[in-house]
């Protein structure tokens, strides 16, 4: 069958950056399983896979503003070393959990560190990144009642 609304949708994948450096693969692991049209992937890759059936392979370049979004100026922010605990031990890279505006944790991740204060970066990582997709579609298969209800696969 194809991949429509209510699909439970296996594949495997390759996700690289416009450089061609791999980011993610689920080469050598379980395959993603997701039910389409639930957003739970990126919007770009699932209108991709929509009308695909088991056995396709596809290529996929996703915009930002399909995958993980544009880079938010206003969520980088330069904060006093104090607001660490071990301030000297922090360097770019390190990623902390923080609390986001809505009281929600959210990961910011250490961008620079300079006399003035510790610049953090709130952005997702893959924030304002074009993204190539290297697809298989391995099963499809009619979500059962269950799964619609929770939205999301078993
Ligand atoms: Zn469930």
């Amino acid at each position: 069958m194809k991949i429509d609304e209510k699909c439970v949708v296996t594949f495997h994948y390759k996700m690289t950056n416009d450089n061609g450096v791999e980011l993610d693969s689920s080469a050598g692991r379980e395959p993603l399983v997701y039910l389409h049209g639930g957003g739970k992937i990126i919007p770009g890759l699932e209108s991709a896979l929509e009308g695909k059936s088991p056995g396709e392979r596809l290529q996929v370049t996703v915009q930002p503003e399909q995958a993980f979004g544009n880079v938010d100026p206003d969520l980088i922010q330069t904060v006093p070393p104090s607001a660490f605990e071990n301030a000297d031990d922090v360097q770019p890279g390190m990623q902390f959990q923080a609390q986001g505006p809505q009281g929600r944790a959210q990961v910011v991740t250490v961008t620079e560190v300079s006399d003035e204060g510790i610049q953090v970066d709130a952005n997702h990582p893959l924030a304002g990144q074009v993204l190539h997709f290297d697809v298989s579609v391995e099963d499809v298969r009619q979500a059962t009642e269950e799964e619609i209800a929770h939205g999301h696969a078993h």
